[in-house]
């Protein structure tokens, strides 16, 4: 029997419905796709990073990801199993499409519902673990900083600058082109990962079900998350995480093969696993988001002070690379910081960013770095634009 995982075979394929135009040359952030016009194209998955955006620009609709659909049907028609569901913050957003719905309108509350129509019995916002993440993110950038300030007991911390590791295409970039700058990534697992980690543990507990019997799904606007959930890794409580990922454009084919009538569900609200979110990792799914929001975690735990009124908005915007610094004062040192930020979106930017990092002549403290074009609200996952081409 075959013992390869999706991380040795990649999510993403290109059919015999190439037509050779050549287009997914130019989006592909790592050069993976191989062939020249008029030649029907490949992927080479040494340097595929599963990012999707070939598949979602391709003119012709000849590429696809590799599926988990029937797998969760049957699921959640095992009457043995409990089927739980997270959906992240960039689903809610761009589900709506697929239904005819105008780009952008929340669909959040009809998600839930048309969830649970489906059979899942436990539908959560995955928000919940980005809320951890930015705590785990927030707190190991201040023992770095710690350590870069000669503070005793932090010695055995990692070096700054600190990069994101919520993005599972952009650490593959990482891991295959630049290992030497892994001692730089955060520790910290992805929303995703964390949630499924906490469903197998702590919920299945509360709920008195056997871990073993948890089918834990996900809901992404994201291609990459398929190979991040099958990492070998992603098992450290004895149980897989995250037992499969469905993008927001399988979820639409699902609630349509279930004949369920979406656009006129009423809303209903998510199943709390623990309590409510803060909502902060609502920006997650926009560049510069979980930088907004980790930094506002290290700003109130450095300073003692609570963040109502300081907005973080020189992070925020579009262009591929931007750099910020925002002033955090240290209350236990006595000192003002100036934090040097980066945001890079669009992981073919970030060549540049590294190559600094390792020659010593980095100005930075904390780099966020998202694989897709403006965050993962344009993830491959994502309904495809028809009307573009
Ligand atoms: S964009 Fe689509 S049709 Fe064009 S070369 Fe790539 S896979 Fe083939
Ligand atoms: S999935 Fe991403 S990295 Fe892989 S071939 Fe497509 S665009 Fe390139
Ligand atoms: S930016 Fe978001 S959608 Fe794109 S690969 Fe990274 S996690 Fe996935």
């Amino acid at each position: 029997m075959s013992t390869a995982t999706l991380a040795d075979t990649g999510i993403i394929q290109i059919t015999k419905a190439c037509k050779a135009c050549d287009h997914c040359t130019s989006v592909c952030p790592t050069g993976a796709v191989k062939g020249l016009l008029g030649q029907k194209h490949s992927i080479d998955y040494k340097t595929c990073i599963n990012c999707g955006q070939c598949l979602i620009n391709c003119p012709f609709g000849a590429i696809i990801d590799t599926s988990s659909v029937e797998q969760v049907k049957q699921a959640l028609n095992d009457s043995g199993k409990t089927v739980i569901v997270q959906e992240a913050p960039a689903v809610r957003v761009a589900l709506g499409e697929e239904f005819g719905m105008p780009v952008g309108t929340n669909v959040k509350g009809k998600m839930h519902a048309a969830l649970r129509k489906l059979g899942f019995d436990k539908v959560y916002d995955t928000e919940f673990a980005a809320d951890l993440t930015i705590m785990e993110e927030g707190t190991e950038l201040i023992h770095r900083v710690f350590k870069l300030a000669g503070v005793a007991g932090y010695e055995d911390r990692g070096p700054l600058p600190q990069f994101t590791s919520c993005c599972p295409a952009w650490i593959k970039y990482a891991e295959d082109k630049y290992p030497a700058i892994l001692p730089h990534l955060s520790s910290a697992k992805s929303p995703q990962q964390m949630f499924g980690a906490i469903a197998k543990t702590y919920a299945a507990n509360k709920q008195g079900v056997n871990p073993a019997d948890m089918v834990s799904v996900s809901v992404m606007p994201c291609t990459a998350k398929k190979y991040e959930c099958d990492r070998p890794e992603m098992k450290a409580s004895g149980f897989q995480d995250v037992d499969y990922v469905i993008t927001t454009r399988e979820l639409a084919t699902i609630i349509k093969d279930a004949g369920i009538d979406f656009v006129n569900l009423p809303d209903e609200e998510a199943d709390k696993l623990i309590g409510t979110s803060t909502g902060a990792a609502t920006i997650f799914g926009v560049t510069g988001g979980v930088m907004e929001a980790a930094l506002r975690t290290a700003y109130e735990i450095l300073s003692g002070e609570s963040l109502n009124k300081v907005e973080f908005t020189a992070v925020r915007g579009m262009q591929p690379v931007r750099e910020a610094t925002v002033e955090i004062p240290i209350k236990d040192l006595g000192i003002n910081l100036p934090v040097n930020v980066c945001i890079v979106t669009g992981t073919k930017y970030v060549d540049k960013v590294i190559e600094d990092v390792l020659a010593g002549r980095s100005k930075y403290h904390f780099i966020e770095v998202m694989n897709c074009p403006g965050g993962c609200i344009n993830g491959g996952g994502q309904p495809i634009r028809h009307e573009m081409y």
